[in-house]
C-alpha cells in the first residue's frame, strides 16, 4: 500500500510541499492536494491589480504550479479528525497517513463594527477587483464644479506592507484619474491609519520613517496611533476621533485560519497558531504537520515563511520513509522589499536599509524570481503575455465620461 500524503491548502506552503514532494517522486507515496481554490494566488502583487495589472498574472491555475504526479482536488475542507486519520470536506471524506495542513490565515476585523458593512477587505483577487471598481465609482460620481471636500477621501487601515503598498499606489492612480477630469490632484486624500506608533511597525524604525517620508511625498496623509471604534457609511472613527471617507479599505489584520480551533486536543498559541515541534508537527500528533501562516513558528506570516517550511516538511516526510532522522526546524533569514508608488519603495535586509527604484525594481525582481521558480518559461510567457493585453485592452477604462 502507497503512504497516502494529503496537503490542505494550495497556497504558498502546501504548493511548495505538494513540488518538493512530487519530485521526491517515491514509489511507496501518493501525494494529494486539496484546495478550495482552482488556483493559486499571489497575494504579493494583489495591490497591483486594483490599479493595472491583470487579475491572470496574480492567480494561477493549481495545475500549472503543480507536477503531473499529484493529484489536485478541489473541495472545501470543514473536519480533521487526526485520530480516524481522515478529512471531512464538502464534496467527500479522505483518509490520510500524513496531513500537511497549509490552511492559511483569514480576515480579522477585531470585532470592530462596520468593518464588513463599509470597507473592502483585501485578501483576494476578487476583493482587488472590487477596490479596482469602487475608486471607478468614486471617480465618476464626484461632481466636476462644486465638489464637496470629501468626494476623494479614502481611508487605508492597517499600515504592513499590504497597508503601505495600496495606499501608495491609490494615491498615484487617483491622482491620475482626477487630473483626467480636469480638475486639481489636491482634492485627493489618501488616508493610512495605523493603530501602532508608526507604520510597518514590525520593521526596523529607519524603515518606518523612509516610508512614512515617501507616502506623505506622494500625498497619503500618514495616521498613527490612531484605534478604531468603528467604520461607518461615510467616516472611519476613532473614538472622538473622525475621518471622512467616501472608500476605506480594510488592511487591518489577520489571524490563522479557523479550522485549526475545532481540531481536538491541538495546542494553539496566545494569537491562535498552532504550536509545533522542531519537526513542525501539531502537537501531540505525530503525522500530522502544520505549515505556512498556520505554525507558530517565530517568522510565520510571511510568503518566505511559508515556502521554507513547504520545503522543509517535505524533507521530513521524505526521510521518515527512507528511515532517515530529519533535520531540525530552523526559520530562515527574511527580507522586505516594499513598493511605495510607481517608481520608489524601500527595502530591509537585516541591518540594510535602502531605498529608492532600485528598491522599486528589487521588488519586481523577487515577484519575477519566484514566478520563474514555481512556472516554466512558455508558461511565464504566456502569463506575461496575457497581463499585457489585459492591460491594453483596459487602458483608459477608469476615465471618466461625464
Ligand atoms: C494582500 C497580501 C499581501 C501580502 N504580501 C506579502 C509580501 O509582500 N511578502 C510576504 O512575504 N508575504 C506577504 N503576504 C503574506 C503571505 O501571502 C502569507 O504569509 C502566505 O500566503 C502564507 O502562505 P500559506 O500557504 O500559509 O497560506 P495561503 O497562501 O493563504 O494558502 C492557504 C490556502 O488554503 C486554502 N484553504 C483555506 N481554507 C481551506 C479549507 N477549509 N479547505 C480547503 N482549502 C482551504 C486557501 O484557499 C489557500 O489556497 C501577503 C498577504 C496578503 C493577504
Amino acid at each position: 500500500m502507497k503512504h497516502k500524503i494529503i496537503i490542505v491548502g494550495g497556497g504558498f506552503a502546501g504548493i511548495q510541499a505538494a513540488r518538493k514532494l512530487a519530485r521526491f517522486s517515491f514509489n511507496d507515496a501518493e501525494v494529494t492536494l486539496i484546495s478550495n481554490k482552482t488556483y493559486f494566488e499571489y497575494y504579493p502583487g494583489l495591490y497591483r491589480v486594483v490599479t493595472s495589472a491583470s487579475p491572470i498574472e496574480v492567480a494561477i491555475p493549481l495545475s500549472d504550479v503543480l507536477p503531473p504526479n499529484v493529484d489536485i482536488i478541489n473541495d472545501v475542507v470543514h473536519i480533521i479528525d487526526p485520530i480516524k486519520k481522515e478529512i471531512i470536506a464538502r464534496d467527500n471524506v479522505y483518509k490520510y497517513d500524513s496531513l500537511i495542513l497549509a490552511l492559511g490565515s483569514e480576515l480579522n476585523d477585531f470585532g470592530i463594527p462596520g468593518v464588513s458593512e463599509h470597507s473592502y477587505t483585501f485578501r483576494s483577487v476578487k476583493d482587488a477587483l472590487k477596490i479596482k471598481q469602487a475608486i471607478s465609482n468614486l471617480v465618476l460620481s464626484c461632481p466636476r464644479s462644486g465638489l464637496p471636500e470629501s468626494c476623494y477621501q479614502v481611508v487605508v487601515i492597517g499600515g504592513g506592507p499590504t497597508g503601505v503598498e495600496l495606499a501608495g499606489d491609490i494615491v498615484s492612480h487617483l491622482e491620475d484619474l482626477v487630473i483626467k477630469t480636469g480638475i486639481s490632484k489636491n482634492v485627493v486624500q489618501v488616508n493610512l491609519v495605523d493603530a501602532g506608533p508608526r507604520i510597518l511597525g514590525a520593521l526596523p524604525e529607519e524603515v518606518s520613517r523612509i516610508a512614512t517620508k515617501k507616502l506623505e511625498d506622494l500625498g497619503v496623509i500618514v495616521r498613527n496611533n490612531i484605534k478604531i471604534s468603528k467604520i461607518t457609511e461615510n467616516s472611519v472613527v476613532a473614538g472622538d476621533f473622525v475621518i471622512p471617507a467616501r472608500l476605506v479599505v480594510w488592511s487591518g489584520g489577520v489571524k490563522p485560519n479557523s479550522l485549526y480551533q475545532s481540531i481536538p486536543n491541538l495546542t494553539l498559541s496566545k494569537n491562535g497558531k498552532v504550536v509545533v515541534d522542531e519537526y513542525l508537527r501539531a502537537i501531540p500528533y505525530e503525522d500530522v504537520y502544520v505549515i505556512g501562516d498556520g505554525a507558530d513558528t517565530p517568522k510565520s506570516g510571511l510568503a518566505q515563511t511559508a515556502l521554507t517550511d513547504g520545503l522543509y516538511v517535505a524533507h521530513v516526510i521524505n526521510r521518515g520513509l527512507i528511515g532517515i532522522k530529519p533535520k531540525k526546524y530552523k526559520s530562515k533569514f527574511t527580507a522586505h522589499a516594499i513598493p511605495i508608488g510607481t517608481k520608489d519603495g524601500v527595502v530591509s535586509i537585516g541591518p540594510l536599509t535602502f531605498s529608492g527604484r532600485i528598491a522599486y525594481w528589487l521588488r519586481h525582481f523577487i515577484d519575477f524570481d519566484f514566478f520563474s521558480g514555481w512556472l516554466s518559461l512558455p508558461k511565464m510567457l504566456d502569463l506575461f503575455w496575457d497581463g499585457y493585453k489585459y492591460r491594453k485592452l483596459h487602458e483608459g477604462d477608469e476615465e471618466p465620461t461625464k
